[in-house]
């Protein structure tokens, strides 16, 4: 079948309206999480295969938020789709309005690999809640969760409702061509522009949720040694291959020394190697190969070795860095932490705010005025303060970015809106019909309608 013939069976589907029926919307999502649940060891092993993610971690930031969008929805979707209220001006009156949600229609996602499941499966959960149908295309870099995940879904779905096409540039510029009614693309900001291209031809509604260079700021008067550990966890988590991943350091260098030895030390408490479980390979030579080039061995810290059959990468710390250096020009993604310190935090915001506007950004601080700063000043796509990435893991909000890490967002009602058109109708009743708008348009009116509605 042709991607233009799907593209119209679906659409077909959907004018039957099928998937306007919120208990069918309920239904496919209690399917959607029993075939998760009965595949999950085949996924499990998919995804070692891919990059040797363990069970742990792929439950953990995986599976686990796939759950909850699925369990918020199923429990919310008949009040995410209600019809809703609107007041009704002087004008209008006597009327009534409301605004009604509607899917917008067949949708396409298209995922990225460092988190295959979640990123591929979130979306369709919220595409699905609103009533649309789904076309997904992961990342055919993650090959074998994205065979497992086209596998598994196109067994348990109708074609004409969920299906998983497989492929890389060539499959996804040929599905770009086709007319959809949305596109969620989850990748990097490059591929975000080609995306957004060609959806314009169609005018097809885009959300896109790109990368950037995350900055986490440490202040002197933070809680050092916690703020230390949140900042390794979230960084080496996925060896650093992760959207939302503090990408660099921003240091008082006042406490420069002392964060630095505590960095070094809390990387070896969590005792990452590429025996254990809990750290994961770079996904292919071509991102190893792009990572090596980054560390200059001049600025090693701690760690900078390596192991090319494996492709592993020791949790590598880089300092002396300036914003000039190479390793500032792009997105990281892996297992490299430059640290750069500032002198005062205007310089810190200064330096934040000339670069692109990131996907994240991380304060540690107990000083009230300077967090206010941070947040009122610098715009970025979502973040945390004392924490590092666990706002995605809060379904009450919105994530995406803002500016060159994307925009629009999804997670919990989000998700729903952003696969929904909301339908704005004004009611009236016949009884009442002033003439006053009516022509022939006469002084009079004129002053009557400037006296009362002006
Ligand atoms: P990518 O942009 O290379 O690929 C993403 C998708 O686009 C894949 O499905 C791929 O097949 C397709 N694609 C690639 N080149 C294409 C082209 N020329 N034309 C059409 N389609 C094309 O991204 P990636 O390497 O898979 O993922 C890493 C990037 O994704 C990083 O920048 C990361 O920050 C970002 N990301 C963002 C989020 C988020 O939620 N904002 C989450 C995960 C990853």
């Amino acid at each position: 079948m042709t991607f233009s013939e799907l593209v119209e069976n679906q659409r077909c589907f959907f004018n039957t309206n099928k998937t306007k029926e919120i208990n069918f919307r309920i239904e496919q999502l209690k399917k959607l999480k029993t075939v998760l649940k009965e595949n999950e060891l085949m996924l499990y092993a998919s995804i070692q295969k891919d990059f040797k993610k363990s069970e742990f971690d792929t439950y953990a930031s995986e599976f686990l938020l796939i759950y909850w969008e699925i369990d918020e929805a199923i429990k919310k979707v008949h009040r995410w789709s209600k019809r809703k209220r609107a007041k009704t001006n002087l004008v209008n009156l006597p009327g009534k309005s409301y605004i009604i949600p509607e899917p917008l229609g067949v949708s396409l996602i298209i995922g990225a690999w460092n988190y295959p499941y979640q990123i591929s499966l979130a979306p369709a959960v919220a595409a699905i809640a609103a009533g649309n149908t789904v076309i997904l295309k992961p990342s055919e870099i993650s090959s074998e969760t994205s065979g497992t995940m086209a596998t598994i879904i196109n067994q348990n779905f109708d074609e004409n409702f969920f299906k998983v096409v497989e492929g890389g540039i060539k499959e996804t510029t040929e599905l770009l061509k086709q007319d959809f009614d949305k596109i969620f693309f989850t990748g990097s900001t490059t591929v975000g522009k080609i995306v957004y291209e060609a959806a314009a031809k169609n005018l097809t509604p885009v959300t896109l949720e790109l990368g950037g260079k995350n900055p986490a700021i440490v202040t002197r008067d933070c809680q050092l040694k916690k703020s230390v550990k949140r900042i390794v966890w979230s960084k080496f988590l996925n060896s650093g291959q992760t959207c939302i991943a503090p990408d660099y350091i921003l240091v008082d260098e006042s406490i420069k020394k002392e964060f630095l030895e505590l960095l070094k030390k809390q990387i070896e408490e969590f005792n990452y190697s590429f025996e254990n479980e809990n750290y994961v390979q770079i996904i292919n030579e071509k991102n190893f190969n792009r990572l090596i080039q980054l560390i200059d061995k001049e600025n090693i810290y701690y760690g900078g070795k390596y192991n090319s059959e494996k492709r592993f990468i020791e949790p590598t710390i880089l300092h002396n860095i300036n914003f000039s250096d190479k390793i500032m020009e792009d997105e990281i993604f892996g297992p490299l932490l430059p640290v750069i310190s500032y002198r005062n935090i205007d310089e810190a915001i200064l330096k934040v705010k000339s670069n692109p506007k990131p996907l994240a950004l991380y304060i540690f601080t107990n000083d009230k005025k300077i967090k206010n700063r941070i947040l009122n000043e610098i715009s970025f796509g979502g973040g945390c303060v004392n924490d590092t990435i666990m706002h995605i893991s809060n379904f009450y909000l919105p994530f995406g970015g803002v500016g060159a890490s994307g925009f629009g967002s999804y997670h919990g009602e989000a998700g729903f809106k952003t696969f929904s058109h909301y339908k704005s109708i004004f009611e009236k009743p016949f009884w009442f019909e002033p003439n006053l708008k009516f022509p022939p348009y006469t002084k009079t009116k004129l002053n009557l309608i400037k006296k009362f509605f002006g």
